[in-house]
């Protein structure tokens, strides 16, 4: 686990405002690795969005699969 000095270090920070997107969080809230794993899973079209928020739950980020679905339709705050 990263520390919240680590978060508000790292280029990908963003404080949160307004209703933010559960993907941004989780992304904020790991470390370097598991980012770069995430980000991957994401970018995988044979990655069920249904599993990608089953892993998170098993890292300990409670999301919802409507959460996952919306970013990678890129429909939330991260982009736009
Ligand atoms: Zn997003």
């Amino acid at each position: 686990m990263s520390s919240l000095l680590d978060n508000l270090a790292s280029p990908d920070y963003r404080p949160p405002r307004g209703p933010e997107c559960g993907m941004a969080l989780v992304l904020a809230a790991v470390d370097d690795k598991t980012r770069k794993t995430l980000l991957a899973a994401l970018d995988n079209p044979y990655a069920p969005s249904t599993k990608i928020a089953q892993a998170l739950a098993e890292l300990g980020h409670r999301t919802s699969v409507h959460v996952v679905q919306r970013h990678r339709r890129q429909e939330c705050r991260c982009h736009g």
